[in-house]
């Protein structure tokens, strides 16, 4: 692998070479006659990271003497992957590493592969969050990461006969040489017990109390320009054995206490279809929200002395609405500990925290029983409901209906009364933005219609990015090098200079080498494929890929009804000059979702009887991929042709698939949904395959009785699709596995699937066409690699920072 950016070393006073030596006898314990890849593994990071600290240490206190404002990005999930290759490109010691193991006997490839993915989030969420950490240390903006440091993370997904088979993530099993164990750094955490009025002010006496202790993980920028902190908490009993029960012969009673708090950082997302899983949940919630806030405060106060100067000094930004209860914490601390009034604390609060929404399927939209919220965080409580009266009074005062007022309120009454998290966060915050033009449009007519009427200078737009770090240079190498041969180092430091590969778009050389550099990832995915399931690909076939959490609205299953129509017409048209195909899938269900898993089921029945039919052999192959995560999509992406964004419209908020395999030169078949319409803007109309209709469209189809039976009678191609899958064709063995999943879209089709099959089949042969010439297809590649830059996520912190934390 060659160093994208050998020019400006940085803090090379010690060789890497004789750290690693170093440290693997002083550190790891190891002669290195005895040190197995592991411990080299472990030095590396160990050596790596003792320079990252200087860098980190110099950050920090040029921070305190500029007294600078710092970022504080709250998210329950941080999608990180593997550092190792992370840090070593940005403090640019790539090159110098590869060579110290080299002496050693080792290939830093392979060392690379011993370091299990962070996989602390679900997806596209917790992956924004890692890609804004780096590039908030790219631009040298002062910022923490707040989260929970999740001992399992998210499940790991085995897929045995064909079925999702959950098991345990055990990331942490032989350690983690990144972190720092902070013991110090530890708060108390109450939840329930009573709430009393005293002479001074109010008193909460929590009924149980934990600890919430910090660990934290340097964050480098590109080039090591700044090292920010990714701080995670983990629980602690403040009594971790109860000696009396103990000695009393109570052995494992006295470890409850740790157990309970232990809970509390076990996995992401547990099972919230029990009370007891949806209190976890909230616990969770509240426990990571309030070790932050207390964080933050104590900092402000020790450095800045006055409480008052807070939203000079500190922007807290909320991603979704699982940090919500920030905003009630934050008044706490300020009314009853700093004893500020209401009404000030208010302002503060406002004026120091935003709120960043990312969806706007109800269901996904968090609220709590009230008798749970009150049991758990009593004074909470009646924070909120002090909140709610304050904002129905200006509503009120606003001349709103009972209906808007009913619809701003932070209280839902409609049955079972429930605390909306999306009002809090929104009342709370001075700022509320989507992450897409469209998606944050239907934010205003939609969801937040009301509370936008009351407040309509709120809600703004920050289309998502990613880091072109790890989404370009790292994962992709090969296309990195092609293209500083063609266009000079400028875009390593600005993506957008991407676009001086526009002047060369029709040149066949240029196209030749981008196309060599493709080719070569996708046999190197063909080889990882083949060790993974078994299954052998040709790499000049067509890579079609959609990897992405598995979501009927996503639509998973419109591409595989598309792939058994297409897998019926090449064995009734074997004369055509078919496209070879091969469709890659890759995905995790939630492990309550039950149709998400019978999609992933069905994925793997298609595939079993499509790869081992001869009469279709070289010519279409289907494989889902187990376990999807960052590492996974950094060998699948760059090894794509065509980029599946097929959502239905309205339905995605953004995105970020999308602007990853752009960049990396795939082209895009999707709907006018989330950023692909941006990228559509962006790359040109005839760069991109649009299909489908449009979130207006969809709209009215629901609003006037939308018939799928009848579209599903009026297409012949699609009718035979699902009249396969629903008779048992790829399911012999259990044929009405699908019946209920097909009757499905023939009843109501909420996704729209029938409704945008045809127009998706005949996208699909758009593709085969434009395929069929190459130079029309690298060029167009070209086209997508050269106008994305601007998805970078150093564009989309640029604007936070500047439009809602003021920080430069
Ligand atoms: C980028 C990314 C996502 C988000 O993908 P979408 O297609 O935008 O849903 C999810 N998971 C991983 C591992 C990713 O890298």
């Amino acid at each position: 692998m060659s160093d994208p950016a050998i020019s400006d070393p940085v803090r090379q006073a010690e060789k890497i070479d004789d750290l690693i030596i170093d440290v693997l006898r002083h550190r790891v314990g190891k002669d290195e006659r005895a040190a197995k890849p592991h411990d080299w593994y472990t030095a590396s990071v160990l050596a790596l990271r003792d320079k990252i600290i200087d860098a980190w240490m110099e950050s920090t206190r040029r921070t305190y003497d500029a007294g600078s404002k710092r970022v504080y990005y709250l998210s329950l999930e941080f999608l990180i992957g593997r550092l190792l290759r992370d840090a070593l490109n940005n403090m640019q010691l790539t090159g110098e590493m590869e060579e110290a193991l080299r002496n050693q006997g080792f290939d830093l490839a392979v060392l690379e592969e011993l370091e299990p993915d962070a996989a602390l989030g679900n997806g596209g969420l917790g992956r924004l969050a890692a890609c804004f950490m780096e590039s908030l240390a790219s631009l040298d903006i002062p910022a923490y990461g707040y989260g929970i440091r999740y001992v399992n993370g998210m499940f790991r997904q085995r897929i045995a006969d064909g079925w999702q088979v959950e098991l345990p993530e055990t990331w942490l099993s032989h350690g983690n040489p990144w972190e720092f164990d902070r013991r110090e750094g530890a708060y108390r955490i109450g939840f329930g017990g009573e709430v009393s009025e005293d002479g001074d002010g109010v008193v909460w006496k929590p009924g149980e109390e934990i600890e919430a202790s910090a660990v934290d993980t340097p964050v480098v920028g590109w080039r090591g320009k700044r090292v920010n902190t990714l701080r995670l908490w983990t629980a602690h009993a403040l009594d971790p054995i109860q000696l009396a029960a103990f000695n009393a012969g109570d052995h494992i009673g006295a470890l409850a206490g740790e157990a309970r708090a232990d809970s509390l950082v076990r996995v992401l997302y547990p099972a919230d279809s029990t009370p007891a899983g949806q209190e976890l949940r909230l616990r969770q919630e509240f426990f990571f929200s309030s070790a932050s806030i207390q964080d933050i405060v104590r900092r402000h106060v020790q450095y800045q002395g006055d409480i008052r100067t807070l939203p000079d000094h500190a922007a807290i930004q909320l991603n979704d609405t699982h940090p919500a209860v920030a905003v009630a914490e934050l008044m706490r601390l300020l009314v009853d500990i700093h004893g500020l009034e209401f009404d000030e604390a208010w302002d503060i609060t406002r004026r120091t925290v935003a709120y960043t929404n990312h969806t706007l399927l109800p269901e996904a939209l968090e609220s709590w029983p009230l008798p749970l919220f009150e049991r758990l965080l009593p004074r909470h409580m009646q924070i909120v409901y002090a909140i709610n009266s304050r904002v129905l009074r200006e509503a009120r005062k606003a001349g709103m209906s009972d209906q808007q007022i009913a619809a701003i309120s932070l209280i839902d009454e409609n049955g079972e009364r429930r605390v909306r998290m999306a009002n809090l966060a929104f009342t709370g915050a001075h700022s509320v933005n989507g992450v897409a033009a469209l998606h944050t449009d239907l934010m205003k007519t939609t969801v937040f219609a009301d509370l936008h009427a009351l407040y309509p200078d709120r809600i703004n737009n920050k289309t998502n990015g990613v880091t072109p770090r790890r989404w370009l240079q790292q994962c992709n190498p090969g296309l990195t090098s092609v293209i500083r041969d063609a266009i000079g180092d400028g875009f390593l430091d600005d993506t957008e200079r991407l676009a001086d590969l526009n002047a060369l778009a029709g040149d066949a050389v240029l196209g030749e080498r981008i196309a060599e550099a493709k080719r070569s990832n996708k046999l190197a995915l063909a080889q990882h494929l083949r060790d993974l399931t078994g299954i052998r690909l040709n790499p000049d076939a067509m890579f079609d890929v959609q990897i992405k959490r598995i979501h009927e609205y996503k639509r998973q299953l419109l591409n595989l009804i598309e792939t058994v129509a297409l897998y019926d017409q090449i064995r009734s048209h074997p004369e055509r000059d078919w496209v070879p195909r091969v469709k890659i899938f890759g995905g995790k269900a939630a492990s309550s979702y039950h149709n998400a898993k019978l999609v992933i089921k069905l994925a793997n029945d298609i595939a079993r009887r499509v790869n081992s039919d001869p009469s279709v052999s070289g010519l279409l192959k289907v494989v889902f991929v187990p376990n999807y995560n960052v590492s996974l999509a950094e060998r699948i992406i760059p090894a794509a042709d065509l980029s599946e964004q097929i959502s239905t419209a309205g339905m995605e908020a953004s995105g970020t698939g999308n602007m990853k395999f752009a960049l990396n030169g795939a082209l895009t078949i999707g709907t006018l949904d989330g950023a692909n319409i941006e990228i559509k803007d962006h790359v040109g109309d005839e760069n991109i395959i649009i299909f489908g209709l449009t979130a207006d469209e969809v709209a009215q189809r629901r609003a006037n009785g939308y018939n799928p039976r009848e579209v599903i009678e009026g297409s012949a191609e699609l009718q035979q699709a699902l009249s396969a899958i629903a008779s048992g064709v790829f399911s012999p063995d259990d044929p009405s596995r699908y019946t209920g999943l097909i009757n499905g879209i023939y009843d109501h089709d909420w996704f729209m699937v029938a409704a945008d099959f045809d127009s998706y089949a005949a996208a699909q042969r758009d593709a085969d066409v434009r395929w069929s010439d190459p130079a029309v297809w690298r060029e167009q590649a070209i086209r997508n690699i050269a106008n994305v830059g601007w998805f970078s996520s150093d564009r989309t912190i640029g604007e936070y920072a500047s439009q809602i934390w003021g920080v430069r």
